[in-house]
């Protein structure tokens, strides 16, 4: 991942780029999201959209 890039849409975020715990963001939509999936311990939403086809620790954890 670049980093002009989006953190959460992966859209390039120009000049509007928002630092949030040291992750980039394109807008303050992106910015929350992220922020609840992290407060709700979520992010691994976002390993998931990087390897479709891993299976995310937590997820391998809660299964076995
Ligand atoms: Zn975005």
């Amino acid at each position: 991942m670049d980093n002009t890039s989006c953190f959460h849409c992966g859209d390039d975020f120009g000049k509007n780029q928002i630092v949030f715990q040291e992750k980039s963001f394109c807008c303050n939509g992106c910015r929350t999201i992220f922020e609840i999936f992290s407060v709700n311990e979520l992010t691994c939403y976002y390993d998931l959209q990087n390897s479709p086809r891993a299976i995310p620790k937590k997820v391998e954890a809660f299964n076995a």
